[in-house]
């Protein structure tokens, strides 16, 4: 159940880098440090844009998530997926989630992180991963029968999911096709597994 915290960002500024802002008032690439982000936080704080003021992370939403799960500490940005934006299978809990990973492997084998998912998964919340790259749904890589048991399996899939997804962020034009296919039939394999499996 999401419960929302709403705490403070304190010195974390890792949204205004990462994320992509498309509004009428304002837009961003993503990976790129907003314009207005200075060493001391937003430049323009008291007058900032709609969004900035609106967007809470996953963070400062969640309650089940400790201080560990700051993004500059944890080295991942979680977004509220709205129902709409998750695959039909999946909207039973009211919302989903996307982990963009900013902090490379380290985010994924800190403790924590692969039990966190797994409960997400084994309450069939669906979970988006990104590296900078295309995101992938963590839930067709994992059976909720696997993480209940198997959190060494899960953590390993994990790490292989943003290998895949890594490959992907740096490869351009026509050599990206490789890992996303990849990416593809992994997930197809898991899908078929687990639909065997049923
Ligand atoms: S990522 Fe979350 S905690 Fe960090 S600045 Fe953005 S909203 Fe605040
Ligand atoms: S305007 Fe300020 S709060 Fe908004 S993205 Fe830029 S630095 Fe962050």
């Amino acid at each position: 159940m999401t419960n929302l915290k709403k705490r403070d960002c304190g010195g974390c500024t890792v949204c205004c880098t990462e994320l992509k802002v498309d509004t009428p008032e304002f837009r961003k690439k993503p990976q790129v440090p907003c314009q207005h982000l200075t060493a001391k936080g937003c430049g323009i704080y008291e007058t900032r844009f709609p969004i900035c003021r609106e967007f809470l992370c996953g963070w400062r939403l969640f309650a089940d998530l400790n201080d560990g799960w700051r993004p500059d500490r944890s080295g991942v940005v979680i977004v509220r997926l709205s129902p709409d934006n998750v695959p039909p299978d999946y909207r039973a809990p009211g919302y989903g989630m996307q982990l963009d990973i900013v902090g490379g492997e380290a985010a994924i084998t800190r403790p924590g992180f692969a039990e966190y998912v797994a409960a997400q998964v084994k309450r069939g919340v669906a979970v988006q991963m990104s590296a900078a790259s295309p995101a992938t749904l963590v839930n067709a890589h994992l059976d909720p029968a696997t993480v209940a048991r198997d959190m060494a399996g899960t953590r390993a899939t994990l790490l292989r999911i943003f290998a895949m997804l890594h490959a992907a962020r740096w490869k351009k034009g026509i050599g990206m096709l490789v890992p996303l296919y990849r990416l593809k039939l992994a997930q197809q394999k898991a899908m078929v597994t687990k639909a065997g499996k049923g």
